[in-house]
């Protein structure tokens, strides 16, 4: 039994494919147990009181997987670093991300629930920031991206008072080509943007004005906050809230991997000569091997019943084995007696 954080998405490793999508409560099992062995009590017959003979379990299951964790958030944060993604989180929620000026504070994702009302609340997720180059995996960020890929609506924050010497306007599209980079389905994801910082503009008000006509000429909404000074953190709630109310749910995947549970039959052994041995192999025998107590005489007695009617010790004659032959059988190998 392994716990993993709620959404997490299993995948087969070697295709990728989703196995499930642990976004609800319910446990799930990926590789099945083997059946359990049977004791000796299980073989009792009348004639057969007190029978050695006892089966060993089968091998369960073997997979391997990859444990993905994303986030369940219906908000997600995106923005270069140091434009207050953080500082918005922690005035919106509980939640305390780090704080400070300098790139990269958050190392890890953060999830604060927002109060909208009595009833009402989302989830607003926040992310180590975006940089230039991170979906092509130049940087840090873009292992993060798939935290918010799933999110239903995506604030981009962007420091409109250019305090770092950027453009605004500039900062989006380089922030956008990323999430395309990364992803055209999170890239089509809808936005508001918002230009934060707005403090700092004094009585120039041009980047903001330009920022509000590009986001207008793109389609995207827009608002102005000073996370800093909690200027319009509540209008940017409500019309989150609002946009929401517009948007489907968060994405659930669905299942992709097929299990192809080979069908074991007999055809599948594999009888041949390789030098002075002779050989038995293949899935069948794999299977009846695992089942066999080789150090049991009945076991044994079994074994060697189930083999000659599967036809393999007249397969073994074809390929004239003679009395005091080796034979090998998965892992134990046996002198050849008629
Ligand atoms: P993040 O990297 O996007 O998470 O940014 P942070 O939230 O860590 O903020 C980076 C720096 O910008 C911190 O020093 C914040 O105090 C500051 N900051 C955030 N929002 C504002 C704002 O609205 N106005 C001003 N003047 N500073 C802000
Ligand atoms: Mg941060």
């Amino acid at each position: 039994m392994i716990r993993v954080p709620r959404g997490t998405v299993i995948r087969d490793q070697a295709t990728g494919q989703v196995i499930k999508d642990l976004s609800g409560d319910e446990p799930f099992v990926v590789a099945k147990g083997g059946n359990g062995g049977w004791g000796n009590t299980h073989f009792a017959t009348p004639t057969r009181q007190a029978p050695r003979f006892a089966k060993p379990g089968q091998p369960g299951v073997e997979r391997e997987i990859v444990l993905e964790l994303k986030l369940l958030a219906d908000v997600g944060l995106v923005g270069f670093p140091n434009v207050g993604k953080s500082t918005l989180l922690s005035m919106v929620s509980a939640a305390r991300p780090k704080i400070a000026n300098y790139h990269f504070t958050t190392l890890v994702p953060n999830l604060g629930v927002v109060r909208v009302g009595e009833e009402q609340s989302f989830v607003m997720a926040d992310i180590p920031g975006i940089i230039e180059g991170a979906a092509g995996g130049a940087g840090l960020g873009h292992d993060f991206l798939r935290h918010i890929d799933r999110c239903r609506l995506l604030l981009h924050l962007v420091d409109v008072s250019g305090s770092e010497g950027r453009d605004p306007v500039q900062d989006v599209e380089t922030i956008n080509a990323e999430l395309a980079g990364y992803s055209e389905f999170l890239a089509a994801r809808p936005q508001i943007i918002v230009a934060n910082k707005t403090d700092l503009l004094g009585d120039d008000r041009a980047p903001a004005e330009r920022l509000r006509a590009y986001a207008a000429e793109k389609g995207f909404d827009f608002l102005e906050l000073s996370a800093a000074t909690n200027t319009g953190v509540q209008e940017l709630i409500h019309k989150t809230w609002d946009s929401l109310q517009e948007l489907p749910p968060v994405f659930v995947y669905e299942p992709e991997f097929v299990e192809t549970e080979p069908e074991v039959t007999e055809r599948d052994i594999k009888v041949e000569k390789v030098e002075d041995y002779f050989v038995i192999s293949g899935a069948w025998v794999d299977k009846l091997m695992g089942s066999v107590n080789t150090d049991d005489y009945e076991s044994r007695m079994y074994m060697d019943r189930m083999l000659k009617n599967a036809g393999v010790y007249d397969r073994l004659e074809e390929l004239g084995v003679n009395e005091g032959d080796f034979v090998v059988i998965g892992e134990i190998e046996f002198e050849y007696v008629r």
